[in-house]
């Protein structure tokens, strides 16, 4: 079917993608576990839209919250004054996380909470005296958005050839997901873990008296669900520790309830200095993202010396909408047991991932928490083929996966049942079946 050129000819032209062009999926509407294409047809969400959707779509009590706040409050600068669910979701925050944090900022997306975060541990050693720390590291295969600092701390090659020069200054640790291919693992691999110290060895290389923050996923979500070894964030905790370098998660997929824990850092028992966050924290309904700080670096902010100018902020950070989207979620999360949900499940779910091995293609399969990866054999000389013949197969059958590279990941709505289970991995194993 055709669509208006314009639609897709305005936002599609990044990506290349000339199949979509030629037959757009296109969804009109969703509820709970379900999509519903524009031909009518229902399509159970294996992705929690691009992993935001925690609470399942449609969600009553959240959209009526957004609904009730639009009529209310419809926007209020943050810059000298505010509002107060702007606080309230702030303290809300404070309690989901335990009281770790004494500080978060609110950007409107992912991308935002990573550069907010890149420049807020520049400007904590600034504001301590320290300014010759301004070095970052990433890892390789991370993925942190679409921000120059995001773009430039992001491990993916293909992401920033075209749009260099990026920032200086910038390291990856190697993944370690080159040693663990193919290990069909179910939570932390227990090998691996000393690649950590490679940290050590750029601490060595450019002195620590030059590196500000090392920027991690907890687990690589958009690069095809790499599961860290035991004991390898304790590490590089440690590492940091030693050379006062803060130490950033961007949890914008692995937060709220990905891992069936709150957050990742709950889940590997290891806290960071700061934390990025986005998607679920609203559940998808209005773009929101967080930055999450310790309350030290705050401090270090309040204490900086004069003529440190540390301006920075978004028009709609803290947007009325989305902190009423925020506040539902949070209390969705608390009285509808959505992470226990995701607790109950979680077994179910990986014993239904790894009931795929064995069938055609299939070269490696992960799981932790609600996500998995199903990583493809690829295609001789068509890298990515493969997955993508499968994300399309599987939508006309429907499912919806969501594919980068040879991997397939999944990470359903946590408010799933074992029937949707059933039928995700059902109907997945039908395409991998029939995949040439
Ligand atoms: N960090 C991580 C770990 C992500 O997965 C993403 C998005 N997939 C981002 C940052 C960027 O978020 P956004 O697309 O909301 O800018």
């Amino acid at each position: 079917e055709s669509r208006p050129s314009s639609m897709s000819a305005f936002w599609m032209p990044f990506t290349n993608n000339r199949d979509f062009k030629a037959s757009p999926r296109l969804l009109v509407s969703a509820e709970g576990m379900y999509y519903k294409d524009v031909d009518g047809n229902r399509i159970l969400d294996g992705t929690a839209g691009l992993w935001c959707v925690p609470c399942g779509h449609a969600q009553p009590r959240i959209t009526q919250a957004v609904s009730e706040m639009v009529g209310q409050l419809d926007f209020a600068p943050t810059f000298q004054m505010g509002h107060p669910a702007a606080f309230d979701l702030a303290e809300q925050l404070m309690d989901y996380t335990g009281h770790k944090f004494g500080h978060v900022f609110y950007t409107n997306s992912g991308s935002e909470a990573v550069d907010t975060a890149l420049k807020m541990a520049l400007a904590y050693h600034k504001a301590r005296g320290e300014g010759g720390r301004t070095r970052l590291i990433g890892r390789e295969r991370g993925y942190h958005g679409v921000g120059f600092g995001g773009l430039s701390v992001g491990g993916i090659g293909n992401n920033r050839k075209s749009f260099g020069p990026l920032l200086p200054g910038v390291d990856h640790l190697p993944h370690t997901h080159n040693l663990l291919k193919n290990a069909f693992s179910r939570g932390e691999p227990d090998f691996g873990a000393e690649l950590a110290d490679e940290l050590e060895r750029l601490v060595t290389l450019h002195d620590a008296s030059t590196i500000a923050a090392v920027i991690i996923e907890p687990v690589s979500g958009s690069t095809g669900v790499l599961v860290p070894p035991k004991g390898y964030l304790k590490r590089l905790r440690e590492i940091c520790d030693k050379h006062g370098i803060l130490l950033i998660f961007d949890e914008v997929i692995t937060g709220f309830g990905r891992l069936a824990t709150p957050f990742a850092s709950d889940y590997f028992g290891v806290e960071p200095d700061m934390m990025t966050t986005a998607k679920g924290i609203t559940n998808g309904v209005v773009p929101m993202g967080a930055v999450f700080s310790r309350r030290f670096i705050h401090d270090a902010f309040m204490d900086a010396p004069a003529g440190i100018e540390l301006f920075h902020g978004y028009t709609y950070s803290g947007h009325p909408l989305a902190c009423a989207a925020g506040l539902a979620t949070l209390q969705v999360f608390r009285e509808e047991g959505v992470i226990e949900n995701a607790q109950a499940m979680q077994a179910y779910f990986e014993d239904a991932l790894h009931s795929l091995r064995g069938l055609p293609h299939v070269i490696d399969l992960r799981s932790i928490g609600l996500v998995a990866g199903i990583e493809l054999e690829p295609i001789p000389g068509k890298p990515g083929a493969r997955a993508y013949a499968a994300f399309k197969q599987a939508f006309a059958d429907g499912i919806l996966i969501r594919v980068t590279g040879d991997i397939i990941a999944l990470s359903p709505p946590l408010v799933l049942d074992k029937g949707h289970i059933d039928e995700l991995f059902g109907k997945l194993a039908t395409v991998l079946n029939n995949l040439d």
